[in-house]
């Protein structure tokens, strides 16, 4: 008998990242709105390796494929492309709703999607919460509070937002999206979580996406010029990515119902941030290239006009997230920089991104 050789190693089938073994009655089958996107995909690797079933629904707009594509074929997950202003049906037990664009750029590049996929994205997933009594959460923002007049911001400020401005169909999208999430919870017993994100960077953001922190992180990288929009003199306080999944995870399976801020409390301006961020790059492209002048030594910051309704501070009053989930951000600001900046300089040097 001659063995045919045109079989497949199984071997080669299990090459995934080891995740955690658990009980069926520990395994939760989790839904993950949005999770080929930057936040998302570091959601699902965190869940994937606690050993949880899950399925993630995206529409690719912002997001990709690559970004999970580790997981593609392990038994506990699943890819589907679905846009969330269509309802969509699961059974499963917790639903993390992510979905939705989160770059300026992004969001107003078809601001009437940007509010469809708030409003009808969120009742839709909603929708599915009340069918399966599915635990719910939904990643908000801290641009609910616009441009606040209080500071920092604590969940009990309302907030300063401009309903009809460039910004609005986001903002106001989330806005919605929250009070949508209340009605639920008061009318039909829905359990609710809401999570209000602040500026959060990290591996895996498209370094297209117009963000502040890959936008410099790019531009130093190449030792372009840095655009600074307006006098740089509007903070914002920027989280790492592993401390926003751990607030996320704890807030999910945490008894607390009201909104629940997720950001770092560093604050910078804008403009000190372009020049921290400089420095990171230069330190980086020195120790790894044993450049003398690299190429971040030849950025110059040049001022460009501000997008209207840029709010002028941004800084998490946090108090709540270390009362109810015992939370608090871990990565400095400039340990998560320096990561970010290796993610991409790596991309860079292999052709992966320009
Ligand atoms: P992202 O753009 O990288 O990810 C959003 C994901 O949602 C993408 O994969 C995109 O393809 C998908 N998506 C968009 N519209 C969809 C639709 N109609 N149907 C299905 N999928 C759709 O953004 P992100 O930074 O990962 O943000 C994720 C969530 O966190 C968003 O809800 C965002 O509002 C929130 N958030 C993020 C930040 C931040 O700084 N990153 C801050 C505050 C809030
Ligand atoms: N910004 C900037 N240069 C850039 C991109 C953004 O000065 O290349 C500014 C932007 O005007 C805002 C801040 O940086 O004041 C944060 O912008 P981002 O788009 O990252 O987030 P958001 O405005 O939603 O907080």
């Amino acid at each position: 008998y001659d063995k045919p050789t045109n079989t497949i190693s199984y071997a080669s089938m299990n090459n995934y990242p080891a995740v955690k073994l658990l009980p069926p009655s520990k395994k939760k089958r989790i839904l993950v709105t949005g999770g080929a996107g930057f936040v998302g995909s570091h959601l699902v690797d965190r869940l994937m390796l606690l050993g949880h079933d899950v399925t993630v629904l995206d529409n690719f707009f912002t997001g990709s494929k690559t970004t999970v594509s580790h997981w593609v074929g392990h038994p506990n997950f699943e890819l589907v492309r679905h846009d969330v202003t269509e309802p969509y049906m699961i059974e499963c037990d917790q639903i993390y709703h992510l979905a939705c664009p989160a770059s300026p750029p992004h969001y107003q590049f078809d601001s009437i999607k940007t509010v469809k996929t708030s409003f009808m994205g969120t009742m839709n997933m909603l929708e599915l919460a009340k069918r399966t009594k599915a635990r719910f959460l939904i990643t908000s923002t801290s641009e609910v509070y616009g441009d606040p007049l209080v500071h920092p911001q604590s969940e009990d400020y309302w907030g300063n937002v401009n309903p009809i401005g460039i910004r609005a169909c986001y903002d106001e999208g989330k806005r919605v999206a929250e009070t949508l999430t209340y009605c639920y919870q008061r009318q039909e017993n829905i359990q609710v979580r809401v999570a209000r994100i602040f500026n959060t960077f990290g591996p895996r953001m498209n370094p297209q996406d117009g963000r502040v922190v890959s936008n410099f992180v790019m531009q130093a990288l190449k030792g372009e010029e840095m655009t600074v929009y307006g006098d740089g003199k509007q903070t914002r306080s920027f989280q790492y990515i592993h401390d926003l999944i751990d607030g996320l995870i704890a807030l999910m399976n945490s008894d607390e119902s009201r909104p629940v801020n997720l950001g770092n409390a560093d604050e910078f301006t804008v403009g000190d941030f372009a020049v921290m961020v400089k420095e990171i790059v230069e330190k980086v492209q020195r120790e790894d290239n044993q450049q003398e002048s690299p190429k971040a030594a030849q950025s110059k910051v040049v001022y460009k006009p501000i997008p209207s309704d840029d709010p002028q501070r941004r800084r998490p009053d946090n108090a709540r997230a270390k009362e109810v989930l015992g939370w608090h951000p871990r990565w400095t600001v400039s340990m998560g920089v320096e990561e970010m900046v290796r993610y991409y300089k790596a991309q860079l040097e292999d052709g992966t991104i320009v």
